[in-house]
């Protein structure tokens, strides 16, 4: 069944064509989200966004995961109304600031034990990646060491550093040689399986070749600065790693003295069901990389180290824009309601109920490969309808049916994003304030447009 998105009065409504042609016409060959949703923002509340066509939209993209609380969340905009009224200045570089102080009091008391118990902080230029290439100058100074350990389907942004160790490599083909390549470790992702085995074996597979692979004299690796990964991948297809696999990467990093950063990005803030994702498999990393929900939908990053890594000297690493007052106060309510409410329980519970029925959708729908994630960092991986596994249990990645399940979700009011491999993985990321109402909407509307899509190519 189609679900028509609601009709709303068009009234005063901004020429919706005209400003997606003059936006194409200008901008960059690099846009991406404005070439896949063809749909003009004007209004949005919680899950749901108001278009210039006058139609609403649930959006389970959330600012790829930015929006914890989904759009203006009525502590975000208080927050932010604060401090425009009490007349702080919105800019202070990284002068001591008492929303800054604030913000630092919120995150620190989220963080697992040992960073609150001897953490530092780096405000560092507002982007993810800007965050990462301050942990990996951070460890290579620490360290006195070069090489960075990193993963295969690894997405750590789009800056030359953060290219360099990630794993698309269309992406960082133009910039090949650019910054220090890292080490490429197999990631666990038992769906394609690196070693061509799967079958729930990939984790230890890969935890063996890594130690072994460390501990070779003959295996070419110079001493690592340090391991980055992140505890479920976002961008590399929704991939969560096993806690115990998270464990291992802890213990063969501890007892090699190499320093362990978790790329917190996408998966902080109780995005996967725990605060930090790596408090799932109760890992306590040397340095967490965190941006995108931390600034409550603005932008902000930091690094979070252990002190022993602070071989940093005053201004190693500036910035001009470290965290704006309004992303600090907005970022702090939104740390503190995801706290004081548990919502990373909500967000487990929640991620529980849509994979399972999901699950049950696989069971019709052959072009379901695999269905994957945590708390609400959900994959559904579209294969070839009718192909066959490979002995790893694998089937061939169908990225124009995925294409067309987005296409069709957009039609019934559903913003979804695609990603990993090939782009075939549908993302779901919708804000862990998503009701239960809101749940069934969205399970209706990627249920007809699988069904739809399914049909459009059998046609
Ligand atoms: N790390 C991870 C895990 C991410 O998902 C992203 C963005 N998707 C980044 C880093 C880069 O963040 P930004 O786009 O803000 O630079």
């Amino acid at each position: 069944m189609t679900i028509p998105a609601q009709q709303q009065s068009s009234s005063r409504l901004p020429d919706r064509d005209g400003v997606i042609a003059r936006q194409a016409a200008r901008e960059s060959s690099a846009r991406t989200y404005a070439r896949s949703l063809q749909m003009v923002p004007v209004e949005a509340s919680g899950m749901t966004v108001r278009g210039a066509d006058g139609r609403t939209y649930l959006d389970c993209l959330s600012g790829a995961g930015t929006l914890a609380l989904g759009h203006n969340h009525p502590v975000v905009v208080e927050a932010v109304r604060n401090v425009i009224d009490s007349g702080a200045p919105w800019h202070s570089l990284d002068i001591a600031t008492p929303q800054k102080d604030e913000f630092t009091d919120e995150l620190f008391q989220t963080l697992p034990r040992s960073l609150q118990e001897k953490g530092r902080i780096q405000f560092c230029g507002p982007a993810g990646t800007d965050a990462v290439e301050a942990a990996l100058k951070l460890t290579r100074t620490a360290t006195g060491r070069q090489p960075v350990l990193s993963f295969t389907g690894a997405y750590h942004g789009m800056t030359a550093g953060a290219l360099a160790i990630s794993g698309g490599v269309s992406a960082k083909t133009p910039m090949a040689g650019v910054a220090a390549e890292g080490v490429r470790l197999p990631f666990p992702y038992d769906y394609r399986c690196p070693f061509g085995v799967g079958n729930g074996r990939t984790g230890d597979l890969s935890a063996a070749y890594v130690e072994r692979l460390l501990d070779d004299p003959n295996g070419g690796i110079l001493e690592p600065a340090g391991m980055i990964f992140e505890v479920v991948q976002g961008e590399g297809g929704v991939i969560p790693a096993s806690h115990e696999w998270v464990r291992q990467m802890r213990k063969i990093t501890a007892d090699r003295d190499i320093p362990l950063i978790v790329d917190e990005v996408q998966t902080g803030v109780g995005r996967t069901g725990t605060f930090w994702a790596c408090q799932g498999a109760e890992v306590e990393p040397d340095v967490m990389v965190l941006s995108k929900a931390i600034g409550g939908t603005l932008p902000l990053a930091v690094v979070v180290y252990s002190d022993h890594l602070d071989e940093w000297q005053p201004g190693a690493h500036a910035g001009t824009f470290r965290g704006t007052t309004l992303a600090m106060a907005a970022g702090a309510a939104t740390l503190r309601h995801v706290r004081e409410n548990q919502l990373q329980l909500r967000a487990a519970e929640v991620g529980d109920r849509i994979v399972a029925r999901l699950t049950e959708l696989a069971a019709h729908h052959s072009c379901i490969g695999d269905v994957r994630g945590r708390g609400l960092m959900l994959g559904v991986e579209i294969v070839e309808p009718g192909s066959a596994p490979d002995a790893a249990g694998s089937r061939p990645a169908d990225p124009s049916l995925a294409l067309r399940i987005r296409k069709e979700a957009l039609s019934r009011g559903l913003i979804v994003e695609l990603g990993g491999r090939h782009d075939a993985v549908v993302r779901l990321l919708p804000p862990l304030v998503i009701t239960d109402e809101e749940v069934e909407t969205v399970l209706e509307r990627l249920a007809d447009s699988i069904a739809a899509a399914e049909r459009a190519v059998a046609a």
